[in-house]
């Protein structure tokens, strides 16, 4: 392997520490922060209630700056970069109170953050995206039309899945996505991420008190008393739903895939038996070939389509093929 060396992390945080401070007190949150987060990734971060999580990820998403330390995003500070811009066109957020426009409609939701973004498909409208990405989790055109306040917690959840996903970014941050998901639909959101990371080269990074979500992650960190660690050395969990065994020995690249049963194709592994060398990349990855998509998606003209453009492919193409065979689980 050559060049691990070369390509700087999508995200790195160097020494971060943030503290809030108001006329009475100060609390130091997040002390000397520093993580690289790598594309191809799918990262879970763990930790108690109060830890601090939300704030990494603000911080991380460019919402809000460290009172110290560094954030860079593909080896540039982000103050050099501009929040603005990182906010626009590197990162998508799923907040954990969904941060929906409440006097929007879910369509208009998702419409709205590809206007912001950019995000312009090759073929058909916005709108006619937007739908399909909306459908494809599950919400149909009769629910994609009604105001977000008219939705359940779970379908908002959804929209804001939905809109997270219209943008084709290099970085999906998500805060506790699935906690107000039933189990199956959960499970279709993790597949999601999964595959986002392995099959997009996306780094998705999700903070989560879910177990089951921690251990279908490729890392797992934890937040603790403002110190973010990897968990380390943890067994992996026998057979699991994917058929897929446990970690290579520490010279390994990663997972040993047995059978493709699932859409991304790879075991979790956590810890630093786990470690990839250096990032990777989908393309040079050794797989069976991906399942049928449900509808072909049509060719992609070469155009101004940020979407399609993008080297790692169309992003609505792939939540299709994702939830093709699922979407009875999204109709409840
Ligand atoms: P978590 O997401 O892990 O539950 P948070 O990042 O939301 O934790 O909060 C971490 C700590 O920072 C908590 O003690 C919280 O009260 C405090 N905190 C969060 N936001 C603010 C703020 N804007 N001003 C002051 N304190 C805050
Ligand atoms: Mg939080």
């Amino acid at each position: 392997m050559t060049n691990a060396t070369a390509t700087p992390p999508v995200l790195r945080l160097d020494r971060v520490s943030h503290t809030y401070s108001d006329q009475r007190r100060r609390t130091t949150v997040l002390r000397d922060i520093d993580h690289s987060f790598e594309r191809g990734t799918f990262y879970t971060i763990l930790g108690p209630s109060g830890s601090g999580k939300t704030t990494l990820l603000s911080l991380a998403s460019g919402l809000d700056t460290p009172t110290s330390g560094t954030i860079s995003f593909e080896g540039r500070d982000l103050k050099e970069l501009g929040l603005g811009r990182y906010r626009n066109k590197h990162v998508a957020t799923v907040f954990q109170q969904y941060n929906l426009l409440t006097y929007m409609t879910a369509l208009q939701n998702v419409v709205c953050a590809m206007e912001i973004t950019g995000v312009r498909p090759a073929q058909g409208s916005r709108r006619a995206r937007a739908l399909r990405l909306l459908d494809d989790i599950g919400l149909d055109t009769s629910m994609a039309t009604r105001s977000v306040m008219r939705l359940s917690g779970g379908q908002q959840q959804r929209v804001a899945i939905a809109r997270a996903l219209a943008c084709d970014v290099d970085i999906l941050f998500a805060d506790e996505p699935t906690g107000n998901l039933d189990e199956d639909t959960a499970q279709g959101i993790i597949d999601t991420f999964r595959d986002l990371a392995h099959e997009q080269n996306k780094c998705v990074v999700v903070v989560t008190h879910s177990q089951r979500l921690a251990t279908q992650s490729d890392r797992v960190l934890t937040l603790r008393k403002g110190r973010l660690t990897e968990q380390v050395n943890r067994p992996m969990t026998a057979g699991g739903t994917r058929g897929f065994r446990g970690c290579r020995p520490p010279s390994g690249a990663g997972c040993e895939p047995v059978g493709y049963a699932g859409m991304s194709g790879r075991r979790p592994c956590v810890g630093s038996v786990a470690r990839r060398s250096q990032p990777t990349n989908p393309a040079s990855r050794t797989r069976p070939p991906a399942r049928e998509p449900r509808t072909s998606p049509p060719a992609q003209p070469a155009g101004p389509d940020r979407t399609s453009a993008h080297p790692k492919g169309n992003i609505e193409a792939a939540t299709r093929r994702m939830f093709g065979s699922r979407r009875r689980l999204w109709r409840s």
